[in-house]
């Protein structure tokens, strides 16, 4: 058994200096991905740096039109929160989406955001797995991929990422507000998490050390319509085999912004650029939110047991984006 050391910390200031020179330091939230990891063994911390007394778990509204959601918010006060509800829909949505109520009021914002993948090698220590051990190999590829990614894999990693919230982000192009030890930055959500390429260990920007404080949600064009809609092995408390998260706004009829964003099938949020490119502009039909779509699931490359979520991503990409264009 590996000792942890546990601290509680009062600022932000202490939370960096109790994490450096430390790699095995880990900041605790709501904890309810690394503690499950820690049984697995999967991650050994030595400290464990407790963020929960830090002024961080406020929703603020700044007065500029955008909205600062602190990094300790648990889940279901975003959720909850008037203004998310009925600015951000697809943001509450989301979260309601994933896990359980109990889950929810622990879990936090930044910690839904950085949770990892549920892909079963890697929670597995006796199988290999390149984000687990580098080098070791990825038992996904020849195993049982069914949950794993259609967009965006390489030959070193085909995980999916399990967050929901992050999809709705994604579409809302959230931005990350990080402070570490070369000071506070901001990262675009869509660019923190990363594709696995040839390092499936490292899930997303954050340096070392660093401290997710909160996340920005931009102003979004008056009128703009968004949802979140989700498919799943049953109804509730599962994660995503596809979602589709989008922003849609209208002026008579003619589509003025768009975002949309992929969950479930990439190893990150997948922001379907092309289906945007195709519909920004134009008076969209049937006809061509089909076109659209498909011109964004043609790069899937599906497994040897996923082909199904390219369909339920086109299915559900048509119904979310034929409802939010059918307004006027
Ligand atoms: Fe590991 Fe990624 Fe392969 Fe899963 S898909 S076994 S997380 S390398």
């Amino acid at each position: 058994m590996k000792p942890v050391a546990y601290v509680r910390v009062a600022s932000v200031g202490e939370a960096a200096a109790v994490h450096a020179g430390r790699p095995e330091a880990r900041y605790l939230g709501g904890g309810t991905n690394l503690v499950d990891l820690m049984k697995l063994g999967v991650e050994r911390p030595d400290v464990l740096i407790d963020i929960t007394r830090l002024p961080l778990d406020r929703i603020e509204e700044p007065g500029d039109g955008t909205l600062r959601i602190g990094a300790t918010v648990r889940n279901s006060d975003l959720a909850a929160h008037p203004v998310v509800r009925e600015r951000y829909p697809v943001l509450s949505q989301a979260v309601l989406s994933g896990a359980s109520d109990q889950l929810r009021n622990v879990a936090t914002t930044a910690g839904n955001l950085l949770q990892r993948t549920r892909c079963t090698y890697f929670q597995d220590l006796s199988r290999p797995c390149n984000k687990r051990v580098p080098g070791s190999g990825c038992a996904a590829i020849e195993g049982v991929n069914r949950d794993h990614a259609v967009l965006g894999h390489s030959p070193h990693c085909v995980a999916t990422h399990p967050s929901d919230l992050a999809v709705a982000l994604s579409a809302l192009d959230a931005v990350v507000e990080l402070v570490g030890p070369a000071g506070p930055r901001t990262v675009p959500v869509t660019e923190f998490q990363r594709l696995p390429k040839d390092r499936p260990d490292v899930d997303t920007l954050i340096r070392p050390g660093e401290l997710i404080t909160g996340l920005v949600l931009p102003a979004l064009p008056g009128g703009a319509a968004s949802r979140y809609r989700k498919t799943r092995d049953r109804a509730s408390f599962a994660f995503a085999l596809a979602s589709v998260a989008a922003v849609v706004h209208l002026e008579r009829g003619t589509v003025r912004h768009i975002a949309v964003a992929f969950g479930g099938l990439a190893h990150r949020p997948w922001r379907a650029r092309q289906t945007e490119a195709a519909l920004l502009g134009t008076t969209p039909s049937a006809a061509t939110i089909t076109q659209a779509v498909e011109a964004e699931l043609a790069a899937a490359v599906p497994l040897r047991h996923n082909a199904y979520k390219v369909t339920l991503a086109r299915d559900l990409a048509h119904e979310v984006l034929g409802s939010l264009t059918a307004r006027s």
